[in-house]
């Protein structure tokens, strides 16, 4: 989607595997969860003739992060990163093994915390960003008005949701955070964009995610008792489950 000199791209970098977003207006460029190899971005810069000022993760694994400090070194921008996924950064590099990309090195430009709330990324971009933790201790999600989209990262997937089992997961907080953004009462037609795999809308997830509902009558005791670990709700507002 493009209006004038603003634009938003998912962006498939090679080697295929996470979802990648670019965001440009009036020459500059923020990126999303930079995955892959910072010389490929390069291209990808040079090739749409746009400035990086900015790049911004949704967690600390290696597949979203890849490229992102040898570019925030290179361009001599921010990278931010919620301060509970530091201690991720060099414990992914055994994934970077397995698609043959370089190692985070241990010099690695540091990333700068990111937190709740508002800001604009770019002069007409405003950026919301949400805490969606249990996939990883500093899980972020961001929503954006002014394009009606939202990057989940890895909490949220179009028919499933992300991994508990990696370091700092937790399945209850990560139902907690499903509901958070299913309590944000988003217009249907919101665009999401996953982490991994298919991209889908806040219509898709509500008909097709079992799992992106309201949890709350777990956590308010309205009559459910499955408030176990590793078990995932279905609750719709009434828990069906005990
Ligand atoms: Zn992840
Ligand atoms: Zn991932």
């Amino acid at each position: 989607m493009a209006s004038k000199d603003l634009s938003f791209e998912v962006l498939h970098m090679p080697p295929e595997n996470t979802n990648s977003v670019l965001v440009c207006q009036g020459g500059d460029a923020v990126i999303f969860d930079a995955w892959g190899r910072a010389s490929d971005w390069d291209k990808v810069l040079s090739e749409r003739n746009v400035k990086l000022i900015a790049i911004y993760s949704t967690h600390g694994h290696s597949d979203h992060i890849s490229a992102a400090p040898d570019l925030a070194k290179k361009y001599n921008v921010p990278w931010y990163l919620n301060s509970g996924d530091w201690n991720l950064i060099m414990w992914g590099n055994a994934l970077l093994d397995f698609f043959e990309i370089p190692h985070i090195n241990a010099d690695y430009k540091k990333p700068e915390d990111l937190r709740s709330g508002s800001s604009n990324i770019l002069p007409n971009v405003q950026m919301d960003v949400i805490e969606t933790p249990g996939h990883s201790v500093g899980g972020l999600s961001f929503y954006f008005p002014a394009f009606g989209v939202l990057l989940t990262g890895d909490t949220l997937f179009r028919d499933s949701f992300g991994r508990y089992d990696l370091p700092g997961g937790d399945a209850n907080v990560l139902r907690e955070s499903i509901s958070k953004l299913y309590d944000m009462k988003l217009p249907d037609e919101t665009y999401v964009v996953h982490g991994h795999g298919v991209d889908s809308t806040i219509e898709i997830l509500k008909k097709q995610n079992p799992y992106f509902v309201s949890h709350k009558c777990c956590s308010n005791g309205g009559g459910c008792k499955c408030n176990t670990s590793g078990h995932v709700c279905h609750c719709h507002n009434k828990c069906d489950c005990d």
